[in-house]
């Protein structure tokens, strides 16, 4: 009889997403007619703004509903192009691959560059997407332990570093800690991953999402770092599209062909008219996005207001994306051990649903998004208060 042993080694030992796990889980609840605040998913709460919609029922209208180039529709690479151009980065479009999101093309440039053999230096906390698509490679994850306010330094990556690493990942603005990468430790590091020829993968899908502070890619540094740099961004955060499923990464042609290569083997491409729709967000009006960053830099700080009345819990103030990470070491092991019972407990007796920190290998804390209605942010930071003075009481 078929059994669990004849899933292949590497499914085995798989973990699912656990942040996809618990808004099921939420929804779940919801629908049953619990009132939950599920601030467990990384989505804006907003409407995909009306112009880029408008651009994609025009797309389907015009007939873009077929079989498109595997690495992305040509004018939304020349769109992307552009952008990066506006931020002093130049890419030609065969630089580019547009895929279903950046999650997918982040495992397409795993399975390119990376095998048994080779290490992978990931900074904690960290989005659990990674190690599980290293792992899928046969590459080993060096994981390299940050304390708050969780800011990566160079000396952290030299220390990291053997003659096995093949690829050093940079997550800024960072979930789920928010932090930015400060402009003369990302110098530090470019130096760093010059001197000792290693790949860097440069996850920047949360740069437009940031307060008061400013996002430098290591790419844009010199024309050496570009060619050891792989890009990853998209238009699901900043645009509120994470349904669309459009992401892109830039780099060296050779292995933006090589995943041209893996994508077209896989999935194709990204749907044809979602990819006309992004044209529109990238080239259209960019106000709504402002309006957006603006309003989750007011509930942020509507937030840290709140929480700074709550005794025996903090946070570090986000410089970017929109998560609070939540230190909640203080108050476990009295009623709770971990932050996954803490966090079973908290939706279980006040309905809010948060990830626990081991779902980022960073036990001791809990993320909540900001990405949902003021309303709901405040009221399920007060349901918190309440919960953590029951529960050191
Ligand atoms: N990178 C980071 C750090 C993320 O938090 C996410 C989504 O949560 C992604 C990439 C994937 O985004 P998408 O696949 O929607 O482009």
């Amino acid at each position: 009889m078929a059994s669990q042993s004849t899933l292949a080694k590497r499914i085995q030992t798989l973990a699912p997403s656990p942040t996809l796990a618990l808004n099921a889980l939420a929804k779940d609840l919801k629908q049953k007619g619990i009132p939950v605040i599920n601030l467990t998913t990384g989505e804006p709460d907003f409407q995909t703004p009306t112009h880029i919609s408008t651009a994609a029922k025009k797309a389907i209208d015009d007939g873009h509903t077929f079989y498109s180039n595997p690495q992305g529709v040509l004018e939304l690479r020349n769109a992307i192009a552009k952008t990066f151009g506006n931020n002093g980065l130049f890419y030609t479009p065969e630089e580019i691959i547009v895929g279903t999101g950046s999650k997918q093309l982040l495992y397409v440039a795993f399975q390119v560059l990376c095998e048994r053999g080779d290490e992978v230096i990931i900074p904690l906390p960290t989005w659990s997407s990674y190690v599980e698509q290293v792992q899928l490679t046969g590459a080993k994850v060096k994981t390299v332990k940050l304390m708050p306010p969780f800011k990566l330094t160079a000396s952290d990556v030299q220390k990291a570093i053997t003659p096995k690493t093949k690829v050093l990942l940079l997550t800024s603005p960072n979930n789920p800690t928010g932090a930015v990468i400060d402009e003369k430790e990302v110098k530090k590091i470019a130096k760093i991953a010059l001197a000792h020829n290693i790949w860097v993968f440069s996850d920047e899908i949360y740069e437009k999402i940031i307060y008061g502070t400013t996002h430098v890619s290591i790419a844009s540094l010199q024309k050496k770092m570009q060619s050891q740099t792989i890009i990853f961004n998209g238009v699901s955060k900043a645009y509120s599209m994470t349904g669309w499923r459009i992401g892109y990464a830039a780099g060296p042609k050779h292995v933006i062909k090589a995943m041209a290569s893996l994508q077209s083997q896989i999935v194709s491409h990204a749907a044809t008219f979602s990819q006309i729709a992004a044209i529109e967000a990238l080239e259209g009006d960019p106000k709504p996005v402002a309006k957006m960053v603006k309003t989750f830099g007011e509930r942020r700080e509507k937030g840290l207001k709140a929480f700074a009345k709550i005794q025996n819990i903090s946070v570090t103030p986000p410089e970017g994306a929109f998560y609070f990470f939540i230190d909640i070491r203080k108050v476990l092991g009295k009623k709770y051990n971990t932050a996954t019972d803490w966090c079973a407990a908290l939706l279980k007796e006040e309905q809010v649903a948060l990830v626990p920190g081991e779902a980022f290998l960073y036990p001791g804390f809990v993320r909540m998004t900001f990405a949902s209605s003021t309303e709901n942010v405040l009221e399920a930071i007060e349901r918190i208060g309440k919960f953590v003075n029951r529960a050191v009481t």
